[in-house]
């Protein structure tokens, strides 16, 4: 199909210095888990998007020396010459595809934690970092100084051999030094490099310059700002001081790459922020400069941005997580294939490889994270190696991806759902407060077996064993999903909690069929991701007095990995919802419950009408044991095991990519195996 002619202005080129990209779409860093520890994973992720069409892909954080160390976080490394190959693989890749590479160079400052290199860490002043570790940072002499500026225009000089094209100079989110020096907060200095501005901006302006110096004459320098820090007086605005830095370095980068801090606030999930959410703050920065400006905003669609460009907000559309979702973005858009776009959904699954330190999963995408170790194409899957017919039974996310894949491959597939609408909990919690892009998952895959002649859909079709069988698929695999469990028994409890039987006691399920409860309600939540918040919003919205109770120590505790647990604390506070961490649920009784601190055992009792028990989930397997004798059926997602969205739609997937391949039966994947050094 030929392009919509609305969009051609994203795909003019753009002169970046001394450099040109063919178009507008630009992957700006992403972290992904994997980096220096997965260099050839790596690779293959960024060829893909530069396959996908994205005119510039770079990499994540990339340390400049030993002493600008963050582990345990896999990022990238240009420490000395011995870096270089491994990036090298990744700017070939990118280059075949005619995209530029683009490397973010970092020193993290006062939050470097050296781990591993066991230097002392250094920064603006005398600071300690944020992520708890009990180790500060010492105040930056001017020979230190020096030292970093010498570092960072050697490590510039290294990413031009590597065969970088755009080289940053990083002022991005808080954990960048140069931001350090920018930020009132932290910059205590008595120097030339503290106190007005002008001199807290000295720092970051040396860094460019050195980089133009080094490896201007063939790369093009960009920086990335946070023109807003979300702090109002107390951090950088864009009404002050974010807009006259930009002000005073209009002309100096070849690029501005503007964002906000810290990295929550960029990054921000769709239960919090919608598309194209960071115009209100980086929308001044064209008016200051004739360099071509990115930004991000979740983009996914192709008229936003065009609007974002014929408006003068951006020149360049920045994208990580669209990117991440869907590599194929900008080609899809090329070629005229906009209803084929699996659009991000927000959710910060892919987040949270970076801050568990695992590498990179995403809930729309299952290939992410797996071009090299599996050879899987997001948009390429080999052909039916048999005429077998499969019955897939089940169509949330799981049964969903397996029908889909499985359709592209070109079997026959059919797809029997019980309920009257597809999506399985996809369709179900994306109707809770803030969770309505979730639905993408499944609009994205039905949206495709839509147009698939070879696949059948059956919704109103609960199957029992005797359909299954008459049925005679040569396949039955069954996505038949799973319910909250009613007992109580979680992490907290391994046994029953005693009153669990009581008629007060209800699951999410309930909830989110439309049960209406009586208040005051307790939520007792040892699930600690997202469900405990979204279903205390809910029922608080209906006007009930709700208690939040948790043995972990926060709300949504696992929401830290996708960087929204102050949001969802916060939120839930401001709604008036009671929250009482670090309790256990002892005994339910009619009117009240008995509650135990996880430390002391103490047992205070509190009113409550209703309880909603939000623990584990159980596996709905009721078909799959009344087949399994008789039947090869497969189970896959939450029929097997509860897990996340991502989870489940990588089961579907994988499902459909295995089917008649030979069995592997040693490790399923490709793996980076250490180099072993001389002993
Ligand atoms: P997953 O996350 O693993 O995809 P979901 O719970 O989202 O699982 O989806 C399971 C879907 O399976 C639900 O829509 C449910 O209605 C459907 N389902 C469960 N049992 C049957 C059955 N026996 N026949 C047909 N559909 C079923
Ligand atoms: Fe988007 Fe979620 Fe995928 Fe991240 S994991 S790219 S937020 S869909």
């Amino acid at each position: 199909m030929s392009r919509d002619s609305r969009y051609d202005i994203l795909f003019e080129p753009v002169k970046i210095g001394p450099v040109t990209a063919r178009n507008r779409f630009y992957q700006v860093p992403h972290c992904n888990g994997m980096g220096h520890l997965h260099p050839s994973s790596t690779a293959a992720m960024r060829r893909t998007k530069a396959e996908g069409g994205w005119a510039v892909v770079c990499t994540e954080e990339c340390e400049i020396h030993f002493k600008s160390d963050v582990s345990p976080h896999a990022e990238e490394r240009l420490w000395d010459d011995s870096d270089i190959p491994h990036l090298k693989r990744m700017t070939d890749a990118v280059h075949e595809h005619g995209s530029l590479a683009g490397v973010e160079l970092v020193f993290q400052g006062h939050e470097t934690t050296n781990l591993y290199s066991r230097e002392v860490p250094m920064g603006v002043s005398d600071l300690i970092g944020s992520a708890y570790h009990p180790v500060q940072a010492y105040a930056m002499d001017k020979s230190d100084i020096r030292d970093v500026r010498r570092w960072h225009r050697e490590a510039a000089i290294r990413a031009k051999q590597a065969g970088f094209d755009i080289v940053y100079a990083y002022a991005g989110h808080n954990l960048s030094l140069p931001m350090h020096f920018l930020s009132r907060r932290f910059n205590e200095r008595t120097d030339e490099y503290g106190g007005s501005l002008e001199n807290r901006v000295r720092f970051f302006r040396e860094i460019i310059e050195d980089t133009k110096e080094a490896v201007g004459d063939t790369c093009a320098v960009a920086v990335r700002l946070a023109v807003d820090e979300l702090l109002g007086a107390d951090g950088i605005t864009a009404q002050e001081e974010g807009r006259e830095i930009v002000e005073m370095l209009a002309e100096l980068p070849d690029l501005w790459d503007v964002n906000i801090s810290d990295w929550s606030n960029d990054s921000e999930t769709s239960r919090f922020g919608e598309e194209g959410a960071q115009e209100k703050y980086v929308g001044f920065v064209k008016s200051l400069t004739t360099k071509p400006v990115v930004g991000v905003g979740r983009f996914t669609s192709p008229d936003a941005m065009v609007s974002q460009v014929k408006r003068g907000v951006l020149d360049m559309i920045g994208a990580a997580r669209p990117s991440i979702a869907d590599p194929f973005l900008p080609y899809k858009i090329e070629h005229g294939n906009v209803d084929d776009i699996r659009e991000c959904i927000g959710c910060n699954i892919c987040v949270s490889g970076d801050n568990t330190i695992s590498p990179i999963r995403c809930t729309q995408n299952p290939t992410m994270g797996e071009e090299w170790r599996r050879g899987w194409h997001p948009e390429i899957i080999p052909e039916k190696k048999s005429n077998s017919r499969i019955l897939v039974v089940g169509s949330g996310p799981a049964g969903l991806e397996c029908t889909r894949s499985l359709g592209n491959r070109g079997y026959e597939v059919v797809l029997a759902e019980a309920g009257t609408e597809l999506g399985g909990r996809v369709a179900r919690e994306s109707r809770l407060p803030g969770l309505a892009a979730w639905g993408r998952v499944r609009d994205y895959r039905v949206g495709q077996i839509n147009t698939m002649t070879n696949v059948e859909v059956y919704l109103d079709s609960k199957l029992d064993a005797a359909h299954v069988k008459e049925f005679g698929a040569d396949h039955v695999v069954l996505a038949t999903g799973a319910s909250w469990r009613r007992n109580g028994m979680g992490r907290a409890n391994c046994k029953a909690i005693p009153g669990n039987d009581s008629a007060n006691v209800y699951t999410p399920d309930d909830i989110i069929n439309g049960v209406d409860v009586k208040g005051p309600v307790i939520i007792f939540d040892d699930d600690h991701f997202y469900m405990g918040g979204v279903i205390a919003e809910l029922i608080r919205s209906r006007g009930h007095e709700v208690l939040l109770v948790t043995p972990a120590a926060d709300v949504s505790t696992w929401t830290h990995h996708t960087l929204e647990q102050a949001r969802i604390q916060k939120r839930l506070m401001q709604m008036g919802i009671d929250i009482v961490p670090t309790q256990n649920l002892a005994a339910i009784h009619s009117d009240h419950v008995d509650l135990k601190c996880v430390y002391t055992d103490r047992i205070t009792k509190r009113e409550a009408n209703s309880i909603v028990l939000i623990t584990m989930r159980l596996p709905n397997d009721e078909l799959y044991r009344s087949l399994m004798d008789n039947l090869p059926v497969t189970r896959i997602g939450d029929a097997l095991a509860p897990a996340t969205i991502a989870h489940a739609v990588y089961a579907g997937h994988r499902y459909a990519r295995e089917l008649d391949e030979p069995e592997c039966d040693g490790v399923p994947f490709k793996r980076e195996l250490a180099m072993l050094g001389e002993f």
